[in-house]
């Protein structure tokens, strides 16, 4: 069977594999959809490799081998991969503190026992079967491919608990921030902006029910003054990374406001010590979701008030995913997310 592989920096490899062998505990899933996310895109740029299953983590499919141990999954279910519940067992379960479970841990960076040799830009993938989520009728497998990503958001945004009147802002209009501007006014923000430098993206924003979109930080802060009391935002989402969104987001929350690391990034970035002190803003980050938080994603997917089919326009096979990545990096397309399947047509 094909996968592709990341072999290099920039380098995307198709490879013949044999079929993933069926472990116990585990399913063959054969791969519908399988997101670009901006981890595998970061993986792409620096070639650091990470765990060969990452690369291609955001992936729906139909179960075709149910493995010992896997009951409670069957043939021809409908899934999406994401994480498990914790596993009771490990120091922080032990603890009581299983949102930082070591096997959800391993499951969401693909190094756990079961993961396969490569990621879900190929036709079968072998995954942990407590792994596997049954995706709501309704939702269709490219849909299903933003549960993972649409997990993220909802987790940043519970992180950030908004509650009614809230003005949020978040900074960079990917795939992940767009789906927080979605999610933070489901969860009560009341007045919602991005600051995004595509205006592709800010159209998008606005057409996903933000209430305003901004280039510059001047413009988002001159809006910010005209709101409600004219303090600045209530909660501010960085969902870039870097030097520049974390000046931007610092100089539109309001005193006493909640920012909320959200974005990677590898470069170093220094936080303003004198500023968070002097304005008492709270800092606080978000990595990755919780099994909760997949689900709650998948819900509001399939009660159409989470939608995520506008953040793609276009389905990829194995011939053109090494020039796609080109064009994300470059931020070339036309829409946030590009998604792959080993059958496009
Ligand atoms: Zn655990």
């Amino acid at each position: 069977m094909r996968a592709a592989v990341l072999t290099g920096p920039r380098t995307v490899e198709i490879v013949d594999r044999p079929e993933p062998e069926l472990l116990p505990g585990s399913c063959l899933v054969a791969v519908e959809r399988c997101g670009i996310g901006g981890p595998d895109l970061l993986a792409w740029r620096s070639g650091n490799l990470p765990a060969p299953a990452w690369f291609g983590h955001e992936w729906s499919g139909r179960v075709v081998a149910v493995g010992a141990e896997s009951s409670d999954r069957f043939i021809g279910e409908r899934v999406v991969g994401a994480v498990p519940p914790p596993c009771g067992n490990c120091v922080p379960c032990r603890a009581g503190i299983g949102a930082f479970c070591r096997l959800v841990l391993d499951m969401i960076i693909g190094t756990d026992e079961r993961a396969s040799d490569h990621g879900a830009f190929a036709e079968l993938i072998r995954a942990d079967s407590r792994r596997l989520h049954r995706l709501p009728e309704g939702v269709d497998y490219a849909d299903g491919a933003l549960a993972e990503p649409g997990a993220v958001a909802a987790h940043a945004v519970r992180q950030a608990d908004p509650s009614l009147g809230d003005v949020a802002v978040v900074v960079g209009a990917g795939t992940v921030g767009l789906l927080v501007a979605e999610l933070a006014r489901l969860a009560g923000a009341s007045r919602v902006a991005v600051l995004e430098l595509e205006p592709e993206r800010r159209e998008l924003a606005c057409d996903l029910g933000t209430d305003a979109a901004f280039a510059e930080a001047g413009d988002l802060n001159r809006w910010l003054a005209a709101q409600g009391h004219g303090l600045g935002a209530d909660i501010v989402f960085d969902c870039a990374g870097g030097q520049k969104a974390m000046d931007d987001s610092l100089a539109s929350v309001r005193s006493g406001g909640l920012m909320v690391l959200v974005g990677a990034t590898p470069d170093e970035v220094v936080i303003p010590a004198g500023q968070l002190l002097s304005r008492e803003v709270t800092v606080t980050s978000s990595l990755g979701y919780t099994i909760a938080d997949v689900h709650r994603a998948l819900d509001l997917m399939a009660d159409d008030r989470f939608r995520v089919s506008k953040l793609y326009d276009r389905i990829v096979g194995f011939a053109e995913l090494p020039s796609v990545f080109e064009e994300l990096s470059r931020r070339r397309t036309r829409r946030p997310k590009v998604l792959f399947s080993p059958d496009p047509a």
